[in-house]
């Protein structure tokens, strides 16, 4: 059975610090460090997928998290 889902910082190099990830994100997982994201909350999250589809540089990903 699927769980709820987890997000993934896949791609950690393409991220440009824009910032839309943590605007979206409902359950505040996301903050900047140093100009790069980073995963703060990692337990908050829901799977919803926002961050995923509204990333312009397809940085995060959200993976089942059941295995
Ligand atoms: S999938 Fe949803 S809850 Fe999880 S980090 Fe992305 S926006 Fe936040
Ligand atoms: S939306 Fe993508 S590029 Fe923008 S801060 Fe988040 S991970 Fe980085």
């Amino acid at each position: 059975m699927a769980v709820k889902g987890k997000i993934e910082i896949i791609h950690p190099d393409w991220c440009k610090a824009c910032g839309i990830c943590i605007y979206v994100c409902p359950t505040d997982v996301f903050a900047l460090v140093s100009d790069k994201i980073v995963i703060e909350k990692g337990d908050n999250c829901i799977g919803c997928g926002n961050c995923e589809l509204s990333c312009p540089d397809f940085v995060l990903k959200v993976v089942d998290d059941d295995g």
